[in-house]
This record gives structure tokens, sequence and C-alpha cells, in this order.
């Protein structure tokens, strides 16, 4: 039974993390999204009906801060996503510090702060879940992206930590990692490697993107959330510490 059950969705106000909090929402589970506090992601989460929580996960103190909100506007947290990300590409010998720094602390240290923070809550029900969206970067590294890539396998590392630590009450904690998803994020990233490379968007999609991929499409947000969906469900309680991969095949070789 999942009537009742309350979730917080970081990044939850685009791509990948809007996705999942839809479907979580469907699933009958309470949504809040927390994003950066800007007009337009209030005005997504309340086009979906969803609470807004307003966040920098890049300051130690809005991580606090987010979980004291949710926990107030839902009455609990029993489900927590881990999704909020960016990228930056540059060599590492050129690769801004302050960029590095907020890099890790968004998609590193917030995780471990709010999994921190909410983990009396998450243990409460004896069905917990922390679903921490990682990439196929947490296993493979591409050139230009060492703060990303760098984030992303640690944040599997906290995933079996947590894991492990977790088990006994009943909280689940996993990892997905996804390859290349159809996000405003990618969308950009495809706009300026067209750029650079002097390639078409469809060319750097087929050519560049999709070239190491068993499947030569890009994978949708809802293909992303019926994954975390499934995670979050009860039938899923056997499950933890895993890292789940959906990336077309990607690691296949
Ligand atoms: P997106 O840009 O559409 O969404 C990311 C969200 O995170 C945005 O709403 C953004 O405002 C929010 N965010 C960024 N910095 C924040 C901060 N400091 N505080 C609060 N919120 C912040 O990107 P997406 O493609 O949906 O990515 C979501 C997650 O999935 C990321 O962690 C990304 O690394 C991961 N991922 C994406 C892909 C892909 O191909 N799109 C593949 C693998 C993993």
């Amino acid at each position: 039974d999942t009537q009742g059950r309350t979730a917080l969705v970081t990044g939850g106000t685009s791509g990948i993390g809007l996705a999942i909090a839809q479907r979580l929402a469907q699933d009958g589970l309470q949504v809040a999204v927390l994003d950066l506090d800007r007009p337009q992601a209030r005005e997504v989460a309340r086009a979906h009906d969803l609470t807004f929580i307003g966040a920098d996960l890049s300051r130690r103190e809005d991580c606090r801060r987010a979980v004291d909100e949710t926990v107030a506007a839902l009455g609990g947290l029993d489900v927590l996503v881990n999704n909020a990300g960016f990228q930056h590409i540059d060599p590492v010998a050129a690769f801004p510090e302050d960029t590095w720094d907020a890099m890790l602390h968004v998609m590193l240290t917030a995780p471990f702060l709010l999994s921190r923070y909410a983990w009396p809550q998450l243990t409460r029900s004896g069905q917990g879940r922390i679903v921490n969206v990682a990439s196929i970067h947490g296993h493979v590294a591409s050139p230009f992206k060492s703060a990303y890539v760098s984030a992303k396998h640690g944040l599997i590392g906290l995933t079996r930590t947590a894991a492990l630590e977790a088990g006994e009450q009943g909280l689940t904690v996993n990892a997905i990692c996804p390859g290349y998803v159809r996000t405003p994020l990618v969308e950009g990233q495809m706009a300026d490697q067209a750029r650079t490379r002097g390639l078409t968007v469809q060319e750097v999609e087929q050519k560049v993107m999709l070239e190491p991929a068993a499947i030569k499409r890009l994978l949708n947000p809802e293909d992303v959330a019926a994954l975390a969906s499934y995670v979050v469900s009860p039938a899923a309680w056997g499950m933890t510490g895993a890292v789940l991969d959906l990336d077309l095949g990607w690691t296949a070789r």
C-alpha cells in the first residue's frame, strides 16, 4: 500500500526529476519537488499540483531547511530522490575551481546531507526509500567532465554505504544510472557539441552521443521514472545497494 507515503524529489521541476515526481504522484504518493527558487520552477510545480520547496543545494543551510520544510508540508518523509544536477565541460587543467566545488556539493554532498537530515523520517515506516540518480558516468568517464564523473562515482559509493547502514530499518538505498536521456540538460549539450565540432544536432546525437550505445535512441525521462517507480514500490523491499543501469547497452562492452 503506497497511500499516504510522502516523497521529496530534488531537481524536480525539470527533465528526469519532474518525470519521477509525476510518476510517484500517479502511484499515489504525496510529492514535493525541490528546486532553485525561480518563478518558472514554482510555476511548473503549481501546474503539476506538486508542493514546491525552494532551495539551492550548493548551500548546506538550504539542505537542512529543505528537509524541515518538506516534513512540515507533507507531514513526514518516506522517499528521498536525489536527482538535482548539472554539467560543466572543461579540461582538468582549466576547470573552474568554484564550479568544481558547486558540482560536488549539489551532486554528492547534498545527497549526503539530505539523507543525513531526513534519516529519522526515512526510517520510520519500515519501507523508506532513497533513490540516487547517478549516471553511466558513475561507472565510466568521458573527457572534460571531471567534476561530474567524480561526483557520480562518489554518489555510487554513498549509495552502497548508506544501504549497508539502513538495511535493518527497512530503508533501501539504490542508484539509477541512465545513459543519455532527452532533457534540457542533454539538449543543451548537443547544441554545444554541434557548435564546437561543426556537426548538426542529429549528427551529434547519432555519431557522438549514441556511438557507444547498442540501442541508438535517446531515453525519455519517463523511462527513468518507470524504474524509479519500481524501486520506490513496496515490492522492491529486497533491492538495496543496487546500481541499476538503464544505459542502452553502453557499458556492455
Ligand atoms: P535538468 O537540467 O533537466 O534538471 C536538473 C534540475 O536540477 C533542474 O531543475 C535544476 O534547476 C536542478 N538543480 C541544478 N542545480 C541545483 C541546485 N544548486 N539546487 C537545486 N536544484 C538544482 O537535468 P536532467 O537531465 O533531468 O538531470 C537530472 C539528473 O539526472 C542529474 O543528476 C543528471 O546528472 C542525471 N542524469 C541525466 C542524464 C541525461 O542524459 N539527461 C543521464 C544520466 C544522469
